[in-house]
């Protein structure tokens, strides 16, 4: 995996940009309730893209898989505690938009966005400026991970086994550091997680309340985490970091193999217009 960053501006020019794929994490700094700290969106995006470029290298050795430092720009709304940094979903298209058209301008035709943020209007705002720029240039800059946090809506089997399969049943409500996240960092780094998520209170939300910031964010007053995170475990945490990064894999190879990549292109929301006038 290499880094941009160690690039001349004429090895950039030199590479051979149909078979070059970069990578980017556009995630929040964000509280994650007392358990956990706030960067877990962007180093759970930065470690599967990590882990999905060693396997496409293998697989792939004539290719470039690039990656370009993180954004730490989101829409989101865990409004009141401190850690939070949230831009409106408008401006994050806007300023999206204008970076996709210098990255374009060096040449890039192909760029994959790690948009590690579950709130709906943070992964459309991105998946709007991909349309933008797609639509000005025969390039395909794709943020997949909207069409991923809609597998159930869009039938998208991320095969994630039947212990997760199980416990996704039993606790679905799993929106923000409950058992998904903290069983993620509990395999990927154990010393980031505090002891007290065994003790953390269940904070039960449905999805209809999800929809008012008001009614959630009185429930988790104090907390900070919407879910389950007693439930927690590192097994859990490597089988869906396992699923994520494979999903990730699989949609570069269709990038990759110049097959259809509309699936992945948009949550499932970002067919209601009225949503849409939000970003
Ligand atoms: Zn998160």
């Amino acid at each position: 995996m290499k880094s941009i960053l160690d690039l001349s501006w004429n090895d950039i020019d030199s590479l051979p940009k149909d078979k070059t794929l970069l990578f980017m994490t556009v995630a929040p700094i964000e509280e994650h309730g007392t358990h956990l700290p706030i960067g877990v969106d962007i180093q759970l995006g930065e470690y599967w893209q990590q882990k999905a470029i060693k396997e496409l290298e293998t697989e792939y050795p004539d290719y470039h898989f690039l990656s370009i430092p993180f954004l730490p720009l989101a829409a989101g709304c865990m409004k009141g505690f401190p850690g939070c940094m949230y831009i409106k979903p408008k401006l994050l298209r806007k300023i999206m938009f204008e970076i996709f058209k210098n990255i374009q301008t060096w040449g890039i035709k192909y760029l994959l966005i790690i948009a590690s943020h579950g709130d709906p209007f943070h992964n459309m705002a991105i998946e709007k400026a991909c349309d933008q720029i797609n639509k000005l240039f025969a390039i395909n800059f794709i943020s997949p991970m909207g069409a991923f946090f809609s597998y159930k809506e869009l039938n998208i089997d991320l095969q994630l086994g039947t212990e997760a399969e199980e416990i996704l049943q039993k606790y679905p409500e799993d929106f923000h550091a409950g058992w998904i996240e903290t069983s993620m960092i509990l395999d990927i780094s154990p010393e980031k997680v505090s002891e007290n998520y065994i003790n953390a209170e269940n904070v039960v939300v449905s999805e209809k309340e999800m929809i008012n910031p008001r009614k959630y964010m009185e429930k988790t007053k104090g907390k900070g985490h919407l879910g389950y995170p007693k439930y927690s475990k590192a097994q859990l945490g490597q089988k869906l970091n396992e699923s994520t990064k494979t999903y990730i894999v699989n949609v570069a190879k269709k990038i990759i193999e110049k097959t259809n990549t509309k699936k992945y292109q948009h949550h499932f929301l970002f067919k209601i217009p009225f949503l849409r006038w939000f970003i």
